[in-house]
């Protein structure tokens, strides 16, 4: 058995959804099929999810947002219309918009969830009534109904534990179950949704639950490339990955599969196989717990922009029992997360993202790390990007570390901070946000030119 997934481009338009199906259909072991609202059909458009937060927002700040809603129900139909279906799913889709917004509700975060769900819940009940139609036996499932429940973070979601074994009883379904991704249910029964692009998030706990011999997740590339195609012209495809490289180049910056997808199906071992709705043939790339390394060190080269660091500084620091523990814990309570934390013997820099830093939380922080830990100095700096280097191949080569610096000073790219953990599958260079591109470009040329 397997899950599918299929993202917001295979379900953008009537002839995608053909495709789709034809997918579908091709093989019996695909039994449950995970969907993405509509998604960009050209690079100037707009995804549908974007045009739910639109209505949402213009709803909830008092303004019209009768345009937006139109334009929602508009992608529809022109999807219902060119799959000659009854114009009845059109009228269905728009009741089902016009209810969630006239739903009482007691916060902004909730409402903005319930409006956000719309495009998958949507979606996956219009491909389960087209392929009803083209006489395949599917039904769609909500989410509700099969028992996926969520923490209640809105926007931010995980999923709660005993969800898998709710899940694992679709099995017993004869049809092909068409599934909506991105979100679930608060135990109190309020629609919740994941990060964004989180649908990949929903494919993989469903190939969990069910225990499936392989998750395939349907883009729009061929497969995962060693650099962004968008910086490295016709770079080299990855055929085989482990979680770990995987996750590392997710995190930082491979948007191809969102970043915490990897999570349910690594702790139970099953394969994830990305995969092109527009090439179905082309073998993809594989993503599998351990792998035999016939490729050189390095895997892959990914790099993200919006980062800080805080600097901290205090003389004899590496003497001071409970020093780390103190920082951690004024971020503990300010609620920030941090990313990482290469350090000296008398000072220590923790990388944080920007979005989690406001104004107020930056200065408390600054504030109480200097008063309570009585340091030399605490400062901020902005405009940090950072380069990741992965590859499982990577243990225990001699080389790597200079190799990549060399390609970076050659380029005149200056190097803030470098960070390699005890499992050596990927080295982190912290440079200006600037240079990210660029130092990505040398690195390739370096390892794969
Ligand atoms: N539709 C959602 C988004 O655009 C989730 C997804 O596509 O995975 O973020």
């Amino acid at each position: 058995m397997k899950v599918c997934k299929f993202g917001g481009t295979s379900m953008a338009t009537a002839q995608q959804i053909k495709k789709i199906c034809s997918i579908i259909t091709s093989d019996p072991d695909r039994k449950v099929i995970v969907v993405s609202a509509p998604g960009k059909r050209f690079d100037a458009d707009i995804k549908v999810t974007d045009l739910l937060i639109d209505c949402a927002a213009k709803y909830l700040n008092n303004e019209d947002y009768e345009p937006v809603l139109s334009d929602i129900v508009s992608r529809f139909s022109e999807i219902a219309v060119e799959l000659e279906l009854s114009n009845q799913i059109v009228k269905d889709i728009e009741n089902n918009l016009r209810t969630r917004i006239s739903l009482p509700y007691d916060s902004a975060e909730k409402f903005m969830d319930r409006m956000k769900a719309a495009g998958e819940d949507n979606a996956a009940r219009l491909l389960a009534f087209y392929l009803s139609s083209i006489g395949v036996k599917a039904r769609y499932v909500n989410p509700k109904d099969a028992g996926l429940f969520l923490s209640d973070e809105y926007g931010n979601a995980r999923v709660l534990p005993q969800s898998y074994k709710n899940l694992a009883k679709l099995n017993t379904y004869e049809e092909i179950i068409i599934f909506p991704g991105f979100f679930g249910y608060s135990l109190s029964g309020e629609v919740v949704t994941f990060p964004r692009g989180g649908s990949d998030i929903t494919g993989s706990i469903l190939a969990a639950a069910l225990q499936v011999d392989l998750y395939e997740n349907f883009t729009d590339v061929d497969s995962v490339f060693v650099a962004s195609p968008k910086l490295i012209k016709n770079p080299k495809p990855i055929s085989i990955l482990t979680y770990r490289e995987m996750r590392e180049l997710s995190y930082a910056g491979f948007s191809v599969l969102h970043e915490e997808t990897l999570e349910p199906v690594f702790k139970r071992g099953i394969p994830v196989n990305i995969k092109n709705t527009n090439n179905p043939s082309s073998p993809g790339t594989l993503i599998v717990p351990t792998r035999e390394n016939n490729t050189g060190p390095v895997a892959g080269i990914a790099g993200d922009t919006g980062f800080c660091s805080i600097n901290i500084n205090k003389y004899m620091m590496n003497r001071e029992i409970g020093f780390g523990r103190k920082v951690m814990q004024v971020l503990e309570e300010e609620f920030v997360p941090f990313e990482h934390m290469p350090s000296g013997i008398d000072d220590i820099s923790i990388i944080i993202r920007k979005k989690y830093l406001d104004e107020d939380k930056k200065s408390r922080i600054m504030e109480r790390i200097a008063k309570e830990l009585m340091v030399d100095s605490v400062s901020i700096e902005y405009d940090l990007g950072l380069v990741m280097v992965v590859g499982e191949g990577m243990k225990n080569t001699p080389g790597i570390l200079y190799r990549v610096t060399s390609a970076l000073a050659r380029n005149n790219i200056n190097i803030r901070m470098v960070n390699q953990g005890s499992s050596e599958v990927s080295i982190m260079f912290g440079i200006s946000e600037d240079d990210v591109n660029k130092a990505i470009v040398a690195i390739y040329n370096e390892f794969f030119e």
